[in-house]
């Protein structure tokens, strides 16, 4: 399976087994059995983002007509972070203002998930994904707002369920123009 390209699933699942051991679970009972299995399949999916380079889905572009801005709100998002490997999930809004060339829509969701697909930092997320867009793609700007609730926040430490952590990343003429970061912030938070 191409998914699990340069994952070793079978240590995976070993490993899942010694965590079981290791909190005192009984790994061979009714429920645990397939345990492992499930958790290295996961992952596999999880962590399958480290194995491509996520810019790659930009390489699919048409010619721009026009240099109006392009907003996807509300894009649904998991990532796993990389210091506790517990999830954090919200949504993304991710927008250009196309240079020479536009890229299919499809094609960004494919970007924001291959960032995702990684143990990862919000904030670093945030930046790759911008950074795609306006380095890569050679646009004139963009603008990557992430709204997530961190799991590793909310189920220990500081244990506040409901906290949204919100990051955001402006390139190109959004970082140089403060009239058009508002009117896409005013957009974007709609
Ligand atoms: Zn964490």
């Amino acid at each position: 399976m191409s998914e699990e390209r340069g994952i070793d699933v079978p240590r995976i699942e070993r490993a899942v087994r010694e965590i079981l051991l290791s909190i005192g679970e009984d790994p061979g009972r009714d429920g645990l059995v397939e345990t492992p299995q499930r958790v290295a399949d996961a992952y596999a999916h999880l962590f399958s983002g480290l194995h491509e380079d996520p810019a790659n889905n930009l390489e699919v572009t048409f010619a721009a007509d026009s240099h109006d801005t392009v907003l996807l709100r509300d894009l649904p998002l998991a990532s796993m972070c990389e210091h506790h490997l517990l999830p954090f999930v919200g949504k993304a809004h991710v927008a250009y203002v196309p240079e020479e060339i536009v890229v299919g829509l499809s094609e960004i969701v494919h970007l924001v998930d291959g960032f995702a697909h990684r143990p990862q930092l919000q904030e670093r997320l945030t930046a790759q994904i911008a950074g795609a867009l306006y380095e890569t793609l050679g646009s004139r700007g963009s603008v990557v707002v992430i709204e997530a609730e961190q799991l590793c926040m909310t189920m220990r430490g500081a244990q506040k369920p409901g906290t949204v952590t919100v990051t955001s990343a402006v390139r190109g003429i959004f970082d140089k123009e403060p009239g058009r970061r508002a009117e896409i912030m005013a957009l974007i938070s709609r």
